[in-house]
């Protein structure tokens, strides 16, 4: 059976539902919108559960920057989509290093080594980009290279600091920390599908697809029992998703797309969430959003303690440690809990406080992710969406730098951007 709409958006995540409200302002009627999610919910990498009593964020966590300056949130709240808020202004940071440092100075030390030598590098080669791991060694201090592998496991999510590209590092505008939502994050996603729904926009959801075909005249979209036909589909999954080869276009990619996402590399992060009671907090005069780096070459961890004033522990563990943790028992990740919290005393003696059990997250392992999220290799540069003729390629991954060469990408703003910037080429005709 072939259902017709004229635009198609596959994926319901924050690229797919703002390229729906971007539609919806160009004039495109509602029931020429259809939204197609593989999912039970909307949302994607957005995510949030509540369990013991308290909202976990499985996927994002913090809309980067604070008020008045979060121009996220203010476009948010232009649309009248602005949930409550608290704020996470990091001001209490600790850090541990093997001798204990136990201050901020190992961490801005080494930060300023290797930002210094970025600043040479970019003096003597002002159009080349440059890996992580060659900037450590310009700077000559084995401590920067540790900085390093701390950022590129727990900022990106990757294990090499060859794979980081400088140029993206050191232009990228995400602040660390910034807005937490009350209601947690996706109470931002079902006011965007409520606002959607009401208009008419359809969201099919539970709806997987799995090959997209093109011709002169139109675009097919298919799940294994029903296919929908459109004038054009918007492709938002992420460049997991895309490289895993789980989707197959007919005709095949055009190369300069395939290329794009074939240079990308995805970041892998596991949160392990920690329930404990609040006196085990009180008790140790834990403050809320307290940051703790624990940067060890056996451990480089970072952990969110009392996430959004809360009595929770959330822990990123990345790269390589993602793949164990995602799939690992309950003993397993009580151990790796057990381990990162010896490094730092005031979290000592933590099991009898838990009030449930320790869990993680498994965005590397889901086939609709493949991943948490992109980052460009050395060299590459970010591209805005993409088009082939009828289909188009968005999301937190497809968003250039802007004028002042300022990046932004792998968040949820990127992905609301990219997903507007999306909803304009819908309107072009194709070639
Ligand atoms: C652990 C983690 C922490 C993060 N922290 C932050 C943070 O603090 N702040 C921040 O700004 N950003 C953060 N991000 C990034 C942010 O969540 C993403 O950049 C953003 O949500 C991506 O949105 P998207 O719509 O581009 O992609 P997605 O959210 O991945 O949406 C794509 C949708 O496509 C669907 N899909 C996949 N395959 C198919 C198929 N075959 N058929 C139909 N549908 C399909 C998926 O189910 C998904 O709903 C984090 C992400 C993760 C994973």
């Amino acid at each position: 059976m072939a259902n017709n709409t004229d635009n198609i958006i596959i994926g319901a995540g924050l690229t797919g539902l703002s390229a729906a409200f971007t539609l919806l302002d160009q004039g495109v009627r509602p029931e020429d919108i259809l939204i197609l999610e593989a999912l039970p919910r909307c949302g994607g990498r957005v995510h949030t559960r509540a369990e013991n009593d308290l909202l976990y964020e499985y996927g994002a966590q913090w809309l980067h920057g604070l008020p008045p300056d979060n121009m996220f949130y203010d476009l948010l709240k232009s649309r009248g989509l602005a949930p409550d808020y608290a704020l996470d202004t990091i001001d209490t940071r600790v850090v541990v290093t093997a001798d204990n440092t136990n201050d901020e100075t190992f961490r801005q030390i080494n930060a300023r080594y290797l930002h210094e030598a970025y600043i040479s590098f970019k003096a003597d080669h002002p159009d080349e980009d440059i890996s992580f791991k060659d900037l450590a060694a310009r700077t000559g201090q084995p401590s920067a290279a540790l900085l390093s592998f701390f950022i590129t496991r727990n900022w990106l999510g990757l294990d090499d600091p060859a794979d980081v590209s400088a140029d993206a590092y050191y232009n990228d505008i995400a602040a660390p920390a910034g807005m937490l939502l009350k209601d947690g994050m996706s109470s931002l996603i079902q006011m965007m599908e409520r606002k959607l729904t009401t208009h008419g926009v359809h969201i099919l959801t539970g709806t997987q697809i799995h090959a997209v075909e093109q011709t002169a005249d139109n675009v097919t979209i298919r799940t294994p029992d029903t296919s929908y036909m459109g004038a054009r589909a918007l492709i938002t999954v992420s460049a997991g998703v895309l490289q895993s080869g789980l989707i197959t276009f007919n005709p095949p990619l055009q190369p300069s797309i395939k290329n794009y996402i074939n240079s990308l590399i995805m970041g892998s992060l596991t949160k392990i969430f920690v329930p404990l009671q609040e006196d085990f907090f009180v008790a140790r005069a834990l403050q809320p959003n307290t940051h703790l780096n624990i940067m060890m070459a056996d451990l480089p961890v970072f952990a969110h303690i009392r996430t959004n004033n809360k009595p929770l522990i959330t822990l990123f563990a990345a790269g390589a440690n993602n793949a164990h943790y995602e799939t690992a028992s309950a003993e397993d990740l009580l151990s790796f809990v057990r381990d990162a919290f010896s490094r730092f005393p005031s979290l000592q003696g933590f099991e009898p406080y838990l009030k449930g059990p320790i869990s993680a997250t498994g965005w590397a392992s889901d086939p609709h992710f493949r991943g948490a999220y992109s980052n460009a290799k050395p060299g590459v540069k970010r591209s805005d969406p993409m088009i082939d003729n009828r289909i188009i390629f968005a999301g937190e991954a497809f968003n250039a730098p802007n004028e002042k060469g300022e990046e932004n990408y792998a968040t949820m703003e990127s992905a609301w951007i990219s997903g507007q910037k999306a909803a304009a080429l819908m309107s072009c005709k194709p070639s």
